[in-house]
């Protein structure tokens, strides 16, 4: 393929070049654009902005009028994600499917390979929160209906699980919590609750 060998010697940065600043932006999620005429304007995502600062212009440059920073779109992402312009660059090419050609120095490789462990985890997490979220909820739901239809007999067959009602409803509380430690405190005892 002549493509390929015509870009081996063609630094990360060319490579990137092309790709539309405005699909950069919408593919991490960096500001909301709105077209204007042949502009798009935002809040600017580097500085507290209420009013739209932030000019992208259609030769793929940007620049803000309220905090003063501009640049390309792999400048961009490198200032909204606090990355070296080389690791944005790789970046980019990766989430656009540019290869290339130079391989990932060891360290970089490391580094890649962390992220994408933690973001695995991060993942697992929060499958593992809304499992426990979905049982708990069941439970609750399952419990509250059988004392409601079930009179005196049903509060006598589940007078164990009564006085826990309010302790899941504390769970489900932790669970949809903001705070990372809270979850992961009211996950591990759903976990000993129901799995020990
Ligand atoms: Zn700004």
């Amino acid at each position: 393929m002549g493509a390929v060998n015509a870009t081996q010697r063609i630094s990360i940065f060319q490579l990137v070049k092309p790709i539309n600043i405005v699909e950069v932006i919408n593919r991490y999620n960096i500001v909301e654009l709105k077209k204007r005429g042949r502009r798009w304007m935002a809040r600017c995502p580097l500085h507290d902005d209420h009013s739209p600062s932030f000019v992208v212009f259609p030769n793929g440059k940007w620049k803000c009028f309220g905090c003063g920073e501009y640049g390309d779109a792999v400048d961009l992402v490198a200032k909204v994600f606090k990355l070296k312009l080389i690791e944005a660059a790789r970046m980019v090419a990766r989430d656009f499917g540019i290869e290339a050609n130079k391989p990932l120095s060891p360290a970089d490789r490391k580094k890649v390979i962390r992220q994408a462990r933690k973001r695995e985890m991060e993942r697992a997490f929060c499958e593992k929160l809304e499992q426990a979220h979905e049982t708990l909820a069941l439970l609750v739901r399952t419990i509250n209906r059988r004392l409601a239809t079930g009179g005196y007999q049903a509060h006598y067959d589940l007078a164990e699980l009564l006085h826990k009602v309010d302790y899941y409803k504390y769970l489900i509380d932790c669970l949809l919590s903001n705070n990372a430690e809270i979850q992961l405190m009211a996950l591990n005892s759903f976990n000993r609750e129901f799995y020990v």
